[in-house]
């Protein structure tokens, strides 16, 4: 029996078409060159249908509702398919994969992301290789969780992070292992891949409009710029700091605004600057003086995950006590849990 597959088409360059004013989608316009284009009508290729949103997004357009809206469409969907390819522009998709696995709870089949670089009307696009693949992945395997398939790699929703703004791998996820390898077979990787778990048993989580926000460290940043950036309403931060967790620890001013922060419930979570490894706020005097400050550590989380698991535990309506301890704890692969020292 033909799998059947959900794609969800929320926009992005893989479906778009030249204009004078530069690539745009246009409503309609994918199904027509993915119906000119024969792979997608293989024999092996899955049965799918695809669910167009509109209007089609440039993914730096959207944010936490247009996550819901998808997360909201699995849930209605989710019995009559085998899994979901979600169409995504690149530039956020990331986000949106990382978003996805807090909201969609019990998750028990493959809702894989891709788009692509080129556009699917033109010659040399890397869009028929990934959309053909994230449709395989669905056909062929039994992930039950939200992937990000792109250049022939197939990496976990909550550990991807965009790497490249041109490359056909324009993807990476650096601190936990590809799910499954993409060769001449699409071949999963069992041990770095969650636990099945029941089909029935999907719960949406909702976002509610939490303020929070990110801010990268930069050298001679100053205690005021923070202060106004961890002024009310703003409720969480994902602090991108230095190294294994560093900041400017001798700044007492600095040190001082995060700690008043801390009293007044501001969530603030150490994420490093560097693509690979993990926060260890024990590990220099410049990391702990961030702990002392009230700062909890984000391990080795993507600042993107970091976001979205704030946003999705704000949106709980957990107390900040409860958000700062959840932060560190590994709810849904999104980091390594041995990882989260202080
Ligand atoms: N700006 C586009 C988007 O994110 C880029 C892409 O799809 O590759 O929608």
């Amino acid at each position: 029996m033909k799998k059947k597959v959900c794609i969800l088409y929320t926009g992005g360059t893989i479906g778009m078409k030249p204009t004078p004013q530069g690539y745009a989608p246009e409503a309609g316009y994918l199904g027509l060159v993915m119906a000119s284009m024969p792979d997608f009508s293989s024999p092996e290729m899955p049965e799918y249908v695809i669910r167009e949103y509109s209007p089609l997004l440039d993914s730096s357009n959207m944010g936490p509702r247009h996550w819901l809206a998808i997360a909201r469409d699995i849930a209605d969907l989710y019995r009559d398919f085998d899994g979901f390819v979600i169409i995504h522009g690149t530039d956020t998709m990331a986000y949106t994969a990382s978003a996805l696995p807090f909201m969609l709870e019990g998750l028990a089949k493959p809702v894989v992301l891709t788009g692509s670089q080129i556009p699917l009307c033109r010659v040399r696009s890397d869009g028929r290789e990934n959309l053909v693949t994230a449709l395989m992945v669905v056909a062929q395997t039994h992930i039950p969780e939200v992937c990000l398939c792109f250049g022939n790699r197939l990496l976990r929703g909550c550990r991807a992070t965009k790497v490249d703004a041109a490359g056909f791998q324009a993807f990476d996820s650096p601190n936990y292992p590809d799910l499954g390898h993409i060769g001449v077979t699409i071949r999963p990787h069992p041990e770095h891949i969650l636990p099945a778990r029941p089909v029935n048993g999907l719960t949406v989580h909702p976002l509610s409009d939490a303020r929070v926000g990110a801010l990268r460290l930069f050298p001679g940043i100053s205690a005021d710029l923070v202060a106004n950036v961890l002024r009310s309403p703003l409720q969480g931060l994902v602090l991108e700091t230095y190294g294994m967790g560093n900041g400017p620890s001798d700044d007492a001013g600095l040190m001082a605004v995060l700690a008043e922060a801390y009293e007044r419930g501001v969530v603030i979570v150490n994420c490093t600057q560097c693509l690979r490894g993990t926060v260890d706020q024990g590990g220099y005097a410049a990391g702990s003086a961030l702990a002392r400050a009230g700062v909890v550590s984000g391990a080795d989380m993507t600042a993107e995950a970091a976001l979205t698991k704030m946003i999705y535990l704000f949106s709980l309506g957990l107390p900040p006590r409860d958000i700062r301890a959840q932060m560190p704890r590994n709810l849904r692969g999104e980091l390594t849990e041995s990882h989260a020292r202080s």
